[in-house]
Protein backbone atom coordinates (compact mmCIF):
# COMPACT_ATOMS: atom_id res chain seq x y z
CA UNK A 1 0.00 0.00 0.00
CA UNK A 2 1.32 3.38 -0.80
CA UNK A 3 1.69 5.77 2.22
CA UNK A 4 -0.57 8.22 2.80
CA UNK A 5 -3.43 6.84 1.47
CA UNK A 6 -6.32 5.84 3.71
CA UNK A 7 -7.48 2.24 4.01
CA UNK A 8 -10.48 0.38 5.80
CA UNK A 9 -10.53 -0.69 8.91
CA UNK A 10 -12.39 -3.78 8.34
CA UNK A 11 -12.75 -3.90 12.63
CA UNK A 12 -14.40 -0.69 13.37
CA UNK A 13 -15.37 0.31 9.62
CA UNK A 14 -13.14 3.36 9.70
CA UNK A 15 -10.97 5.25 7.74
CA UNK A 16 -7.82 5.53 8.50
CA UNK A 17 -4.73 7.34 7.03
CA UNK A 18 -1.09 5.95 8.11
CA UNK A 19 1.43 8.86 7.88
CA UNK A 20 4.55 8.12 5.98
CA UNK A 21 7.04 9.25 8.89
CA UNK A 22 5.01 7.32 11.39
CA UNK A 23 5.57 3.97 12.84
CA UNK A 24 2.60 4.61 15.13
CA UNK A 25 -0.80 3.57 15.13
CA UNK A 26 -3.15 5.24 12.55
CA UNK A 27 -4.60 8.00 12.58
CA UNK A 28 -8.18 9.32 12.09
CA UNK A 29 -8.39 11.74 9.06
CA UNK A 30 -8.75 15.38 9.66
CA UNK A 31 -12.39 17.19 9.93
CA UNK A 32 -12.16 19.04 6.52
CA UNK A 33 -14.95 22.01 7.17
CA UNK A 34 -17.81 22.35 4.71
CA UNK A 35 -17.78 19.78 1.66
CA UNK A 36 -19.99 19.53 -0.84
CA UNK A 37 -21.10 16.48 -2.74
CA UNK A 38 -22.54 16.68 -6.17
CA UNK A 39 -23.35 14.84 -8.40
CA UNK A 40 -26.73 12.95 -10.23
CA UNK A 41 -29.66 11.03 -8.76
CA UNK A 42 -28.09 7.54 -8.13
CA UNK A 43 -24.32 8.76 -8.27
CA UNK A 44 -23.86 7.68 -4.23
CA UNK A 45 -23.74 11.08 -2.91
CA UNK A 46 -26.13 9.61 -0.01
CA UNK A 47 -24.11 6.74 0.48
CA UNK A 48 -20.43 8.63 0.43
CA UNK A 49 -22.22 11.15 2.58
CA UNK A 50 -22.55 8.48 5.23
CA UNK A 51 -19.21 6.99 5.29
CA UNK A 52 -17.24 10.42 5.13
CA UNK A 53 -19.43 12.06 8.02
CA UNK A 54 -18.72 8.88 10.31
CA UNK A 55 -14.80 8.96 9.15
CA UNK A 56 -14.52 12.97 9.83
CA UNK A 57 -16.88 12.75 12.53
CA UNK A 58 -19.00 15.93 11.44
CA UNK A 59 -22.79 15.89 10.39
CA UNK A 60 -23.73 15.45 7.04
CA UNK A 61 -27.15 17.23 5.90
CA UNK A 62 -28.98 15.37 3.25
CA UNK A 63 -32.07 18.00 2.27
CA UNK A 64 -33.61 14.72 0.37
CA UNK A 65 -33.58 12.95 3.56
CA UNK A 66 -34.99 15.87 5.68
CA UNK A 67 -37.70 16.72 3.09
CA UNK A 68 -39.04 13.36 3.37
CA UNK A 69 -39.02 13.09 6.87
CA UNK A 70 -41.12 15.68 6.67
CA UNK A 71 -43.35 14.16 4.62
CA UNK A 72 -43.93 11.19 6.22
CA UNK A 73 -44.26 13.41 9.58
CA UNK A 74 -46.91 15.20 8.15
CA UNK A 75 -45.15 18.95 9.06
CA UNK A 76 -46.31 21.94 7.37
CA UNK A 77 -42.50 21.99 5.16
CA UNK A 78 -43.21 18.61 4.13
CA UNK A 79 -46.85 19.78 2.99
CA UNK A 80 -45.24 22.55 1.06
CA UNK A 81 -42.44 20.10 -0.71
CA UNK A 82 -44.36 16.54 -1.21
CA UNK A 83 -45.53 17.34 -4.37
CA UNK A 84 -42.31 18.05 -5.84
CA UNK A 85 -40.94 15.15 -4.55
CA UNK A 86 -43.53 12.61 -5.79
CA UNK A 87 -42.93 14.55 -9.16
CA UNK A 88 -39.16 14.40 -9.25
CA UNK A 89 -38.96 18.27 -9.53
CA UNK A 90 -36.84 20.96 -7.33
CA UNK A 91 -38.54 22.56 -4.33
CA UNK A 92 -38.51 26.29 -4.72
CA UNK A 93 -35.16 27.68 -3.92
CA UNK A 94 -36.74 30.10 -0.57
CA UNK A 95 -37.90 27.03 0.86
CA UNK A 96 -34.67 24.94 0.95
CA UNK A 97 -32.26 28.30 1.81
CA UNK A 98 -34.65 28.54 4.55
CA UNK A 99 -34.05 24.78 5.66
CA UNK A 100 -30.64 24.78 5.53
CA UNK A 101 -30.04 27.66 7.09
CA UNK A 102 -32.05 26.48 10.46
CA UNK A 103 -29.67 23.54 10.00
CA UNK A 104 -26.71 25.19 9.92
CA UNK A 105 -27.07 27.48 12.92
CA UNK A 106 -26.68 24.61 14.94
CA UNK A 107 -24.07 24.29 17.20
CA UNK A 108 -22.71 20.50 15.68
CA UNK A 109 -21.62 22.16 12.42
CA UNK A 110 -18.81 24.47 13.59
CA UNK A 111 -15.85 21.87 12.40
CA UNK A 112 -17.34 20.85 8.99
CA UNK A 113 -20.42 19.58 7.70
CA UNK A 114 -20.93 17.82 4.32
CA UNK A 115 -23.93 18.55 2.23
CA UNK A 116 -25.27 15.90 -0.21
CA UNK A 117 -27.65 17.41 -2.16
CA UNK A 118 -27.55 21.10 -1.72
CA UNK A 119 -26.92 23.38 -3.76
CA UNK A 120 -28.50 22.19 -6.50
CA UNK A 121 -29.20 25.69 -8.19
CA UNK A 122 -27.07 28.60 -9.31
CA UNK A 123 -29.42 30.67 -6.78
CA UNK A 124 -28.92 28.08 -3.93
CA UNK A 125 -24.97 28.03 -4.71
CA UNK A 126 -25.06 32.01 -4.70
CA UNK A 127 -26.96 32.21 -1.24
CA UNK A 128 -24.42 29.35 0.00
CA UNK A 129 -21.46 31.61 -1.03
CA UNK A 130 -22.79 34.52 0.93
CA UNK A 131 -23.87 32.70 3.54
CA UNK A 132 -20.24 30.66 4.16
CA UNK A 133 -18.74 34.36 3.80
CA UNK A 134 -20.88 35.94 6.39
CA UNK A 135 -19.90 32.99 8.75
CA UNK A 136 -16.16 32.99 7.65
CA UNK A 137 -16.16 29.24 5.84
CA UNK A 138 -15.64 30.59 2.27
CA UNK A 139 -11.80 30.01 2.09
CA UNK A 140 -12.65 26.32 3.61
CA UNK A 141 -15.34 24.97 0.73
CA UNK A 142 -14.67 21.61 -0.74
CA UNK A 143 -16.42 20.53 -3.68
CA UNK A 144 -16.56 16.63 -4.61
CA UNK A 145 -18.51 15.83 -8.04
CA UNK A 146 -19.19 12.17 -8.42
CA UNK A 147 -19.46 11.66 -11.78
CA UNK A 148 -20.94 8.87 -13.57
CA UNK A 149 -22.29 8.32 -17.05
CA UNK A 150 -25.85 9.31 -16.88
CA UNK A 151 -26.69 6.08 -18.96
CA UNK A 152 -25.79 3.83 -15.89
CA UNK A 153 -28.01 5.56 -13.04
CA UNK A 154 -30.99 3.91 -14.51
CA UNK A 155 -29.88 0.44 -13.35
CA UNK A 156 -28.89 1.71 -9.87
CA UNK A 157 -32.15 3.43 -9.11
CA UNK A 158 -34.66 1.65 -10.25
CA UNK A 159 -33.64 -1.60 -7.99
CA UNK A 160 -32.74 0.27 -5.00
CA UNK A 161 -34.26 -0.20 -1.89
CA UNK A 162 -34.35 1.61 1.65
CA UNK A 163 -34.93 0.43 4.78
CA UNK A 164 -37.49 2.13 6.22
CA UNK A 165 -36.72 1.43 9.59
CA UNK A 166 -32.55 1.84 9.68
CA UNK A 167 -32.03 3.66 6.49
CA UNK A 168 -29.86 1.16 4.87
CA UNK A 169 -29.76 1.18 1.29
CA UNK A 170 -29.92 -1.47 -1.12
CA UNK A 171 -30.02 -2.29 -4.54
CA UNK A 172 -31.78 -5.37 -5.63
CA UNK A 173 -29.59 -6.25 -9.01
CA UNK A 174 -26.22 -4.37 -7.78
CA UNK A 175 -26.23 -4.57 -3.78
CA UNK A 176 -28.76 -6.90 -2.88
CA UNK A 177 -29.44 -8.09 0.31
CA UNK A 178 -29.14 -11.61 2.13
CA UNK A 179 -32.56 -12.27 1.39
CA UNK A 180 -34.91 -10.17 -1.19
CA UNK A 181 -36.39 -7.26 0.29
CA UNK A 182 -35.31 -8.11 3.81
CA UNK A 183 -33.43 -5.73 5.43
CA UNK A 184 -29.85 -7.47 6.65
CA UNK A 185 -29.82 -5.35 9.57
CA UNK A 186 -33.35 -5.95 11.64
CA UNK A 187 -35.21 -7.79 9.24
CA UNK A 188 -37.75 -4.86 7.56
CA UNK A 189 -39.69 -5.26 4.44
CA UNK A 190 -37.63 -2.69 2.32
CA UNK A 191 -39.37 -0.07 0.33
CA UNK A 192 -38.55 1.82 -2.87
CA UNK A 193 -38.42 5.49 -2.90
CA UNK A 194 -41.73 6.95 -4.64
CA UNK A 195 -39.08 9.41 -6.91
CA UNK A 196 -36.98 6.32 -8.17
CA UNK A 197 -40.13 5.31 -10.62
CA UNK A 198 -38.64 5.27 -13.48
CA UNK A 199 -40.92 7.73 -15.24
CA UNK A 200 -39.85 9.71 -11.97
CA UNK A 201 -36.58 9.56 -12.47
CA UNK A 202 -36.15 10.48 -15.60
CA UNK A 203 -37.95 13.50 -14.76
CA UNK A 204 -35.39 14.15 -11.79
CA UNK A 205 -32.69 13.22 -14.54
CA UNK A 206 -33.60 15.97 -16.90
CA UNK A 207 -33.58 18.30 -13.73
CA UNK A 208 -30.09 17.50 -12.85
CA UNK A 209 -29.00 18.56 -16.31
CA UNK A 210 -30.67 21.40 -16.67
CA UNK A 211 -30.69 22.73 -12.88
CA UNK A 212 -27.52 20.99 -11.28
CA UNK A 213 -25.02 20.11 -13.78
CA UNK A 214 -24.30 24.19 -14.14
CA UNK A 215 -22.76 23.84 -10.87
CA UNK A 216 -20.02 21.47 -11.97
CA UNK A 217 -18.70 24.44 -13.90
CA UNK A 218 -19.87 27.13 -11.13
CA UNK A 219 -17.56 25.72 -8.91
CA UNK A 220 -14.82 23.71 -11.02
CA UNK A 221 -13.12 27.37 -11.32
CA UNK A 222 -12.55 27.05 -7.36
CA UNK A 223 -9.26 25.65 -5.77
CA UNK A 224 -10.80 22.86 -3.78
CA UNK A 225 -12.67 21.25 -6.67
CA UNK A 226 -12.19 17.34 -7.05
CA UNK A 227 -13.99 15.23 -9.42
CA UNK A 228 -14.00 11.20 -8.66
CA UNK A 229 -15.07 8.59 -11.27
CA UNK A 230 -18.17 7.19 -8.89
CA UNK A 231 -18.90 4.32 -11.21
CA UNK A 232 -16.67 1.91 -9.05
CA UNK A 233 -17.33 0.25 -5.61
CA UNK A 234 -18.62 2.63 -2.77
CA UNK A 235 -15.29 1.85 -0.80
CA UNK A 236 -12.71 3.09 -3.75
CA UNK A 237 -15.01 6.17 -3.92
CA UNK A 238 -13.94 6.89 -0.56
CA UNK A 239 -10.53 6.10 -0.98
CA UNK A 240 -10.73 8.06 -3.94
CA UNK A 241 -12.52 11.33 -2.14
CA UNK A 242 -10.66 11.20 0.66
CA UNK A 243 -7.06 11.01 -0.64
CA UNK A 244 -7.94 13.84 -3.54
CA UNK A 245 -9.11 16.02 -0.89
CA UNK A 246 -6.30 15.67 1.48
CA UNK A 247 -3.78 16.30 -2.25
CA UNK A 248 -6.19 19.84 -3.18
CA UNK A 249 -5.58 20.88 1.16
CA UNK A 250 -2.07 20.43 0.65
CA UNK A 251 -2.18 22.07 -2.32
CA UNK A 252 -4.58 25.38 -1.68
CA UNK A 253 -2.24 25.52 2.07
CA UNK A 254 1.10 25.44 -0.69
CA UNK A 255 -0.73 28.40 -2.67
CA UNK A 256 -1.89 30.24 0.47
CA UNK A 257 2.11 29.85 1.69
CA UNK A 258 3.95 31.26 -1.60
CA UNK A 259 1.41 34.20 -1.66
CA UNK A 260 1.77 35.56 1.66
CA UNK A 261 5.74 34.92 1.47
CA UNK A 262 5.33 37.12 -2.17
CA UNK A 263 3.66 39.54 -0.38
CA UNK A 264 5.94 40.16 2.64
P1 LIG B 1 -31.31 12.26 -5.44
O1 LIG B 1 -30.04 13.03 -5.29
O2 LIG B 1 -31.09 10.80 -5.55
O3 LIG B 1 -32.20 12.83 -6.52
P2 LIG B 1 -32.34 13.31 -2.92
O4 LIG B 1 -32.77 12.44 -1.80
O5 LIG B 1 -31.13 14.17 -2.74
O6 LIG B 1 -32.21 12.35 -4.16
O7 LIG B 1 -33.55 14.32 -3.31
C1 LIG B 1 -34.87 13.86 -3.50
C2 LIG B 1 -35.78 15.03 -3.89
O8 LIG B 1 -35.80 16.02 -2.84
C3 LIG B 1 -35.39 15.81 -5.14
O9 LIG B 1 -35.81 15.19 -6.32
C4 LIG B 1 -36.11 17.15 -4.88
O10 LIG B 1 -37.50 17.06 -5.12
C5 LIG B 1 -35.93 17.35 -3.38
N1 LIG B 1 -34.69 18.12 -3.06
C6 LIG B 1 -33.62 17.64 -2.37
N2 LIG B 1 -32.68 18.60 -2.27
C7 LIG B 1 -33.17 19.70 -2.91
C8 LIG B 1 -32.67 21.00 -3.16
N3 LIG B 1 -31.45 21.39 -2.74
N4 LIG B 1 -33.45 21.87 -3.85
C9 LIG B 1 -34.66 21.52 -4.27
N5 LIG B 1 -35.20 20.30 -4.08
C10 LIG B 1 -34.48 19.39 -3.41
Amino acid sequence: MRSNQPRLNKANGQLEVVLSHSNSAPARADAPGPVLLLGAPGAGKGTQADVLAKLWGIPRISTGEILRSNVANGTALGAQAKTFLNNGGLVPDQVMMKMVANRLDRADTAEGVILDGFPRTVGQADWFDEYLDDHQHGAHLAVVSLNMDLDRLVARVIYRTVCPVCGSVYNEELMPPKRTGICDNDDSVLEQRNDDRLDVFKTRLGVFRRETEPLIRFYSKRGMFLEVDAERSPESVTEDIVSGMMACRKRAEFERLSSSSRAS
